[in-house]
């Protein structure tokens, strides 16, 4: 027999470039397949620590996302009304002059008149310190409506959170529980996770209103009611601690479990901790008996005994927790019907832990010394890890709902041990070795400090002298004290009602205000084009930068185009979101691994053009000529402080080339660029874990300049700072709040985590509005991005409202049905699908594939702006009027996240519409519309 000779590998490139993949936030490598100049073709690269050659729908399609028809082309300059979608395209001299005809007034008289959010970017070390040398106190990016209350409850309890900050030890788990985990946010981390899990025999438990994604595949489920984690989670404390399953010597010798609080409710330091001369917390030592500050070298901390000091009885933190947790409300009948799960589930989950955790612990061979100098002969560890993102912290007790769940972690010492949460260089790092917020304003000078950080107490608030905000997101106010990624959210809705102050240049990059990233969607756009009594807009001037022809461009004033990620320099830093692993330290780069062919700029590169021209301290030389000749330029030779710059990997020492601490090197790029896009080092053994504690850790993480001297501390299962904002509520100290936030400061500044009903709840008639709404993001899409592009739109090209099988039998559905969805906000009308898989008073869709009508080059008739939709419409930025007139953001207290998930609704059938409702006018494109086929070969 003769066989045809097949070639079932032809050569698909000519020439392979390694980069970082931009389809997600995940960051993994790729190799970019190229021929002819043109990307063929794209694969994961084997050799990065991220996705060890693992690639995801999104990844791979970015060869639609480099060529897609809706890129912008040229700067753009607004000819007709704001919202029109009418542009002329304009050169980049004239696109730069504007901008700093506008800017370098306001630098010059009032710098706080610049708002300068970002969106989804990776560079927000930069953004932020550009920020700073301009001199405006109003920027952050997209954490505060995204997932602030993980970061700052992350932080603030243990110096670490999940995601980029930590992971679960994939190695050594036997149990991995998800808490409200999507599909999308670490994205392949997880799936390749999950794949090692499964070939280990470990088990996986999803707890989540939703049964997709990561969900799907555990071997159990429990479909929770939305906003009631937190209550779940103590319950499955209080069935631990009554049980006596809890890691009794982690807690003596980790966290601030033995630490003395104040007990004397007349006392100003009621609530506080006793401290040393030093200001160190006292704890009381079980060989002497007597006091001792927490790091004496040998101590063995008494997690039960008191000490009484100038008339007050001091307790340990450990009494207080027990206390309050082996309350019968949180047992798990009290909890049941709230949390939509069985009392004998949550028994059966608390058990299942416990065994875990205590039975089998994983014992590593390996010797460690901690920080008070005793060695360890073994790593032993608790293999339950858990895992959680947005689903459990966009509600408005998101904040303490984090923390329940980080007190879970912490109570069977499953967080920095073999087995358990595991986190990533630069972390840990506690709340105290971050900076504190920032605001105060120079005319024609840079700010005070970095804008973002951590407060300590109530003398950290961003407030001017009057006692009003100084920031325009009113981020560190009373109102939610601890916003350490800003507001977002609430920046246009505060410069439209100009309060706390008017502004007069909203700068925005990449973030699609006037769509999917804003709640009240048709409300904001009414402010982005809201004119005075003079005909002026009230927002009077927009700048926006966008790789992309979103529904955000038609809102601006001067667009400045954005290349794709696949033609520009990126730095993905240690100073900031880098790729690091539980076992090393990494960064990386992108590169412009194919050439723009339109008339766009990197925006960094932009950035630093427009410092220059404006004269921004750090951005120019002496002789006011641009320091830095774009973004590269700054990634090599910038240095935050002597020694640390944007990269760590192939910097210059005394003896050549060296990691971490050094001096610029010119070739740097070119050292990522032949090995692969990145760089690693890796954890020593002897540092891999108890990292907080761990001599060997410490002093390797100043050797990498994480740290200028070693840090070991506590973890905080009692947050002291936010005792301060409660003493304060109760009169105490000098910062006072308003009256009308002194109970629900009192009420939701707990320094012990505590539950209560999300916001909504107690607004919206449970009668009227019975069903809890929410969104998901699919593992094949992120963010409006996805949703224009031609291979993404076929896995999810419309996005159904979800409906549970009792509601869909009640309501008579039937496949190809609509529904007319209200919340006290507003009404949509939608297709509807039947899914089993979720909770029966919960009804979901994806999120952000509706677009609007004339934006991202989509036809008109494309079925994303026919049929698809945004919940957005139904969810305020502010809660409704109280009985005294004032308005609450829809918000978490502490933090101020957006609680996107706290909306309910009710449904009724409705004869289909024409489309989906509401639907807005079509805008105009800047770009024209992509063509009805999509074809190409590359290379020809
Ligand atoms: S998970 Fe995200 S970063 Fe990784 S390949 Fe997919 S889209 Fe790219």
């Amino acid at each position: 027999m003769s066989q045809p000779h097949l070639d079932t590998s032809p050569p698909v490139s000519d020439e392979v470039r390694k980069t970082t993949c931009y389809m997600c936030a995940c960051r993994c490598g790729i190799n970019v397949h190229l021929k002819g100049g043109k990307v063929a073709y794209i694969e994961g690269n084997r050799d990065h620590p991220v996705n060890k050659g693992v690639l995801c729908a999104k990844g791979s399609a970015g060869i639609m996302q480099v060529n897609a028809p809706s890129r912008l082309r040229a700067p753009l300059k607004r000819v007709g009304p704001r919202g029109s979608g009418e542009f002329e395209e304009i050169t980049w001299d004239e696109a730069l002059a504007t901008a700093v005809s506008w800017l370098k007034p306001l630098r010059e008289t009032a710098p706080e008149k610049l708002a300068f959010f970002t969106g989804r970017d990776q560079s927000q070390s930069f953004t932020g310190w550009w920020a700073q040398q301009f001199g405006t106190p109003n920027f952050a990016a997209h954490g505060g409506f995204c997932s602030v209350n993980m970061a700052a409850a992350g932080i603030y309890t243990m110096g670490g959170a999940f995601w980029e900050f930590g992971q679960p030890d994939w190695d050594h788990t036997k149990l991995f529980i998800l808490f409200g985990v999507a599909e999308d946010h670490d994205s392949n981390p997880i799936k390749m996770g999950i794949g090692r899990l499964k070939a280990r025999g470990a088990r996986i438990v999803g707890v989540n209103p939703i049964r997709s994604g990561y969900n799907a595949v555990a071997d159990d489920w429990l479909g929770i009611t939305p906003g009631t984690d937190g209550l779940l989670i103590l319950s499955l404390v209080h069935e631990l601690l009554r049980a006596g399953k809890i890691d009794v010597d982690y807690l003596s010798r980790y966290t601030n479990a033995p630490v003395l609080v104040n007990g004397d409710p007349k006392s100003p330091d009621y609530g506080l901790f006793l401290r040393d001369d030093a200001g160190k917390p006292l704890v009381i030592d079980r060989a002497t008996g007597k006091l001792a500050p927490f790091d004496q070298p040998g101590l063995r901390p008494d997690l039960a005994a008191s000490h009484r000091h100038a008339g007050v009885t001091h307790r340990p933190v450990m009494h207080l927790l027990a206390e309050r947790y082996l309350d019968p409300q949180y047992a798990p009948e009290a909890v049941a019907d709230r949390c939509g799960i069985p009392a004998a589930k949550i028994r059966a989950l608390a058990a299942e832990i416990a065994h875990t955790a205590f039975d089998a612990p994983v014992v590593l061979e390996r010797e460690w010394t901690d920080f008070r100098g005793e060695l360890h002969k073994t790593m032993t560890g608790r293999p339950v890890a858990f895992h959680a993102m947005r689903g459990i912290s966009a509600h408005s007790n998101g904040f303490q709902t984090a923390r329940a769940l980080h007190l879970l972690q912490i109570l069977l010492g499953a967080v920095e041990t073999p087995g358990g949460m595991r986190f990533k260089p630069p972390y840990p790092k506690p709340a105290t070795a971050h900076p504190k917020p920032h605001c105060k304003v120079t005319p024609g000078a840079p700010l005070d400090g970095p804008h973002l950080g951590y407060v300590q107490g109530p003398e950290d608030l961003c407030l001017k002298d009057d006692g009003t905000a100084a920031r325009i997101d009113k981020a560190f106010t009373w109102e939610n004290p601890m916003s350490a990624h800003g507001l977002m959210h609430m920046v246009i809705s505060n410069a439209h009602a100009g309060d706390p102050y008017r502004i007069d240049t909203l700068f925005l990059y990449m973030a699609n205000m006037s769509w999917n990233s804003s709640m009240n969607t048709g409300g904001v756009m009414k402010m982005l084009t809201d004119t005075d009594a003079n005909g002026d807009y009230v927002i009077p001037r927009i700048i926006y930068s966008d790789a992309y022809s979103s529904e955000m461009v038609a809102y601006a004033d001067l667009i400045l185009p954005d290349t794709t990620y696949l033609e520009r320099h990126d730095c993905i830093s240690l100073l900031d979101r880098p790729i690091s692993e539980a076992d090393g330290a990494g960064d990386a780069i992108r590169w412009p691994v194919v050439q723009p062919d339109r008339d766009v700029r990197g925006f960094q590169s932009v950035l630093l053009d427009l410092g220059a021209r404006l004269g921004l301290p750090g951005m120019v030389n002496a002789d006011g000529s641009a320091r830095y000749a774009d973004y590269a330029d700054y990634i090599v030779n910038h240095e935050r402080k002597p020694g640390i710059g944007p990269l760590a990997g192939w910097r210059t020492g005394d003896k050549g080339l060296t990691h971490g601490r050094g001096l610029p090197n010119a070739a740097q790029l070119d050292e990522y660029i032949a090995n692969g896009g990145f760089f690693v080092a890796h954890v020593p053994d002897d540092a891999a874990y108890f990292k907080p504690w761990n001599r060997a850790y410490q002093d390797w993480a100043v050797s990498m300049g994480f740290y200028d001297k070693p840090e070991p501390y506590l973890f905080q299962l009692y947050v002291e700072p936010l005792r301060r904002f409660q003493l304060a509520a109760e009169g105490h100290g000098t910062r006072q709040p308003p009256d009308h936030l002194r109970e629900r400061i009192k009420t939701t500044l707990d320094p012990l985590p505590v539950w209560y009903a999300p916001f909504e709840d107690g607004h919206a008639d449970p009668e009227e509005f019975p069903i809890h709404a929410l969104t998901q993001r699919p593992m094949a899409m992120y963010h409006s991005w996805g949703t224009q592009n031609a291979w993404l739109r076929q896995i999810h090209g419309v996005n159904p409202l979800y409906v549970p099988t009792a509601l869909w039998r009640r309501h008579g559905f039937a496949e190809g049905d609509w529904a007319q969805v209200t919340s006290m906000h507003g009404t949509i009308t939608v297709p509807v699908a039947h899914m089993a898989a979720l909770n029966e008073n919960t009804v979901w869709t994806w999120n952000a594939i509706g677009k609007r009508k004339g934006a991202w080059a989509l036809d008109e008739q494309a079925q994303e702006a026919e049929m698809g939709f945004l919940l957005n419409h139904l969810i305020h930025e502010l809660l409704p009027p109280r009985g005294d007139g004032l308005r609450w953001s829809n918000a978490d207290p502490v933090t101020g996240q957006a609680a996107w998930f706290d909306l309910r609704v009710k449904i009724e059938k409705v004869p289909a519409p024409a489309q989906s409702q509401p639907a807005y006018p079509p805008i105009a494109s800047p770009v024209g519309k992509g063509p009805g086929k999509l074809t190409w070969k590359v290379g020809q």
